[in-house]
């Protein structure tokens, strides 16, 4: 049988007021290499993408989206069918708690804007797990593997890549990859079209643990 995957890609933004938002350094470029990769193996894209300035891969269903609160609602709709859910967005942890329906006016003296926080994507699927299979990122400064176990633990992931934030934008990464017993692979630089293909056969490696009684043709 072929699978469903369901991958979320790029930043979101948050907008404060018609012009200006909150957002990250997201390319989208691992979460479309991952969506060309599944495909290419012959399986069923759904890529819920942020706002990206690089071409959705070709036999893949895009959704297009803004905010990370669009970016849920894309999601909860999509994921009762998914086999493997890969999050590889880079989703925006807060949002303005009311945005200005008006363009703000600059004034001299400082002002505090109140954030609150977005839902989770990811952790809203792993209370849905059943035998589906999830994938994770963690991009991290500091104590990186650490930082990384304890997000697979936390959003209770089959498998979580980490890597550095200078990744961000290249056409090239250095990842880690780690599984729920702690394994670690760890790939030297290399094209994210190639750590793509890797972590997909990766996911259905595991989506082959998850469901023992059921074959995968390809
Ligand atoms: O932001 P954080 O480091 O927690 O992200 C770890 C993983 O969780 C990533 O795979 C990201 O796509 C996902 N995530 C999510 N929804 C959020 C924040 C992160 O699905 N609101």
């Amino acid at each position: 049988m072929n699978l469903r995957f369901l991958i979320t890609a790029g930043p979101t933004r948050e907008y404060i007021d018609p012009v200006r938002y909150i957002s990250n350094a997201s390319s989208g470029k691992m979460g479309y290499a991952l969506a060309n990769a599944a495909r290419k193996k012959g399986h069923k894209v759904t890529l819920i993408s942020g706002p990206v300035s690089i071409r959705p891969p070709f036999g893949v269903r895009t959704v297009r989206v803004v905010s990370a609160r669009e970016m849920f609602e894309a999601f909860k709709e999509h994921l009762p069918l998914a086999d493997i859910i890969i999050g590889a967005a880079a989703v925006s942890d807060y949002r303005p708690h009311e945005a200005k329906k008006d363009k703000m006016k600059k004034a001299s003296r400082p002002f505090n804007l109140k954030l609150v926080p977005n839902p989770d994507i990811l952790s809203f699927a792993s209370r849905r797990k059943k035998k589906k299979v999830l994938v994770g990122f963690a991009l991290e400064t500091q104590d990186l593997l650490k930082h990384a176990r304890e997000k697979l633990e936390k959003k209770k992931l089959d498998v979580i890549i980490a890597n550095y934030p200078e990744v961000i934008g290249k056409n090239k990464a250095t990842v880690w990859m780690i599984d729920k017993d702690s394994n670690i692979v760890s790939m030297p630089e290399d094209d994210k079209n190639k750590i793509a293909k890797r972590i997909i056969d990766e996911a259905l490696e595991t989506w082959k643990d998850n469901n023992p009684r059921k074959k995968l043709h390809r």
